[in-house]
């Protein structure tokens, strides 16, 4: 019998019913019933990065509209605008040591007084905290614990993103090629020594960036073991991608709601049956999972769940898979074996 099929996230109604019901006896299960959340305000310190993702909107270049770093001023203008409307948090979001790439950026910083981004970062967290009620959340990729233990005195909590374990995804033609700091080992170090030290900490997978399955629940489970370890990740989010214009992955596929959120491959995504590859109408973020403590998370659960997957090749030979032309177009690689699961 056919299911009554929700257009935005392509579930079925039962599919959402049953995916419900599996999230709230998790959250039931670390926190009873309470959702909460933070009221925050970004602020972008600086919009440049040593990186280059291949997905990524928000870095400029040197010479780009809108590259540099914010003035102190600047910052607690926006600090204090997010004040007035209610805010908690001033979430510090920016690009990974611009100053080991560019000479603009270290001009910048000497001009600012600082010899690097992250020295900023402390400078302007201090600021906030002076001037405003805001307690700034720093999220300001790969740290060392000798960093972590600086923004640790004028931050509440930091982050960042693991993203995947997939050292694949460092190759050339792939969404991490060329950024050092997208090293899984150089972000798990850094997950570890915010939680020697005590910090909370949120971080989460991106999902659709060229990993496969397996690897993503690889990623959960290794964001697990800290979090049992030390118990300092506070939120885990599940992030799907999204083709951004003039990014090297603008042609690139997007996952469904349904890859997303899967606990096995979809069996609707296949190279033959284009219509199932409509991309994601809705928001970045296809849901945050807050982690509950240790003692109840379950990702080994989730690894045994993974072993039902199947390498349907899906996609690959869709006429409708933008990627498919961007590839042969560009020589972009999806760097995947020659079987694709979910
Ligand atoms: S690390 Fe990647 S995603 Fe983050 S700002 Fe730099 S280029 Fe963009």
């Amino acid at each position: 019998m056919a299911h009554n099929v929700d257009e935005t996230t392509r579930f079925t109604s039962r599919e959402t019913a049953q995916l419900q019901a599996e999230a709230a006896t998790l959250r039931d299960l670390g926190w009873g019933n309470a959702i909460s959340y933070s009221r925050k305000v970004f602020i972008p310190l600086t919009t440049m990065c040593r990186n280059t993702c291949g997905y990524c909107a928000f870095v400029k270049h040197p010479g780009q509209q809108g590259s540099g770093y914010l003035s102190p001023d600047e910052v607690l203008k926006i600090a204090r605008n997010g004040e007035r409307l209610g805010c908690k948090e001033a979430l510090f979001s920016l690009g990974e040591r611009p100053e080991r790439r560019y000479p603009e950026a270290r001009e910048t910083l000497r001009r600012l007084g600082h010899a690097t981004t992250i020295d900023y970062v402390i400078e302007a967290c201090r600021l906030v905290l002076a001037h405003t009620s805001l307690i700034p959340h720093v999220n300001a990729g790969t740290l060392t614990e000798a960093e972590i233990a600086e923004l640790r005195e004028v931050s509440g909590s930091m982050g960042m993103m693991l993203e995947t374990v997939s050292k694949r995804l460092m190759k050339p033609g792939m969404a991490h090629h060329a950024c050092p700091d997208k090293s899984p080992v150089l972000r798990l170090r850094t997950i570890e020594a915010a939680g020697r030290l005590g910090v909370p900490f949120t971080t989460g997978i991106l999902i659709g960036i060229g990993e496969t399955f397996e690897e993503r629940v690889e990623s959960l489970v290794a964001i697990d073991r800290i979090h049992q370890r030390y118990g300092n990740v506070q939120e885990v989010i599940v992030q799907n991608f999204r083709a951004k214009a003039d990014t090297a992955m603008a042609a690139w596929m997007e996952p469904s709601m349904r890859t997303c959120c899967a606990r096995s491959p979809s069996p609707g995504w296949c190279s033959t049956r284009p219509s199932a590859c409509r991309r994601l109408p809705t928001s970045t973020t296809a849901s945050k999972i807050t982690s509950p403590p240790a003692s109840t998370t379950g990702v080994a659960s989730l690894l045994s769940r993974s072993t039902t997957s199947t390498r349907s090749g899906r996609g690959r030979s869709c006429p409708n898979w933008p990627g498919a032309r961007r590839r042969k177009a560009t020589g972009w690689s999806s760097g995947l074996p020659s079987t694709r699961p979910s």
